[in-house]
């Protein structure tokens, strides 16, 4: 890959150079008062982003699969039940996670491309009760949007906790953690928070925390540990000098950029440039003759698309848009994996991004 090409898959992504020049900073040491400083601001700027005021924030080295772990570790213990909203691959992990941490798991699934309705899902929920309800915002094998708003208004009418995977959607779809009534909300910074790998983001409700806190077991990993992290992620909110493990200095100072940049924009501007790309890109998909692999417009994400090969094109398409400058992905998703690729659409990416995917697009499709 050349430094010029231009990386389109559905995470990590094109970021903004001004951010990658705080990447390469000279590294503070983790009790730098600037360095402090930095990371209050990023925590404070996680709420807004996630809308959510009454939450706390977590922030540690680690990858999105991580902070999903985290997530599971601190909410869950042998016995609890779970209602998993299945939509594909990384639904199928959290789910893999809940059991490892002795969860006994119910999945309410959908095909590939779909998502339950919450009628469906307040039926699974009737059949409880389940401790935690865990969704895939967008789940990044189908580029399907699921309805978490609707589904978290009915697991609070039955008395589960939300948790809810945002790793390609925190930062490019609407979500209103708090007054959504979402409980756990997680990503990772490679997607729309637009920082190279290695921050897992969480934040959690003053409900997911009572919850923790009224655990009877310990929980089954000190680096997962809220309690390991809490004091710390205190204490640095108030720029204060704490230690359990080091921050990635450079990795938080880079989050701090971004997430300054992103609260300029503001959530509702962020959201909307995200849906007009997408609907500029969906417009064009049409006009190359693709098919999306979301059952219709209103399940289809704003972050990436997933398009199946036309007729005769298999994942030779992926290689040659290569050739032309543009990375992209092959598909994910374990049925349909030959059938489909997957462009991601979010962060910095601009119009004039989407044109060049569009114009290559069109001139390998057309060989
Ligand atoms: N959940 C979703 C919805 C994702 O898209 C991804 C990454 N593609 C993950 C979880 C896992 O994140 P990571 O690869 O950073 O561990």
């Amino acid at each position: 890959m050349s430094e010029r090409d231009l990386l389109m898959i559905p995470g990590p992504i094109e970021f903004d150079p001004a951010v990658l020049r705080a990447l390469g900073q000279k590294t503070r040491g983790h009790l730098d008062p600037l360095f402090m400083q930095a990371f209050s601001r990023a925590l404070k700027n996680l709420r807004v982003v996630f809308e959510a005021p009454s939450a706390q924030p977590f922030v540690v080295a680690g990858s999105g699969t991580l902070a999903m772990e985290m997530a599971v570790a601190n909410l869950t213990q042998p016995g609890d039940r779970a209602l998993v909203v299945n939509t594909g691959y990384f639904s199928d992990r959290l789910a893999a996670m809940l059991e490892r941490h002795g969860a006994a798991v119910t999945h309410v699934r959908a095909a590939p491309g779909d998502a339950p309705t919450a009628e469906e899902v307040e039926r699974a929920l009737a059949g409880g009760p389940f401790k935690l309800l865990t969704v895939t915002h967008v789940d990044t094998s189908t580029a399907v949007l699921t309805p978490v708003q609707a589904y978290a208004q009915a697991a609070q009418r039955h008395g589960a906790l939300v948790l809810v995977d945002g790793v390609c959607s925190v930062g490019g779809e609407a979500l209103a953690m708090e007054s959504w009534g979402v409980d756990v909300a997680l990503t990772a910074s490679q997607k729309a928070l637009g920082v190279p790998p290695g921050l897992a983001v969480l934040l959690a409700s003053p409900r997911a925390m009572a919850a923790w806190q009224a655990r009877t077991r310990p929980v089954a990993s000190v680096y997962l540990d809220f309690a390991e992290w809490l004091p710390i992620h205190q204490a640095y909110e108030a720029e204060k000098p704490a230690y359990f493990a080091t921050p990635p200095v450079n990795l938080i100072a880079a989050l701090d950029v971004s997430l300054q940049q992103l609260v300029a924009e503001t959530m509702p501007a962020r959201v909307r440039r995200h849906q007009a790309t997408a609907r500029w890109l969906r417009a064009a998909w049409q006009r190359l003759g693709l098919t999306m692999l979301p059952k219709s417009e209103a399940l289809a994400a704003h972050t990436l698309s997933a398009l199946y090969y036309p007729e005769g094109v298999d994942a030779a398409l992926v290689k040659a848009l290569g050739a032309e400058g543009v990375v992209v992905a092959g598909g994910l998703h374990p049925e349909l994996k030959t059938r489909y690729f997957r462009v991601g659409h979010m962060g910095a990416v601009s119009m004039n991004d989407a044109s060049a995917v569009v114009a290559a697009l069109e001139r390998v499709l057309k060989r």
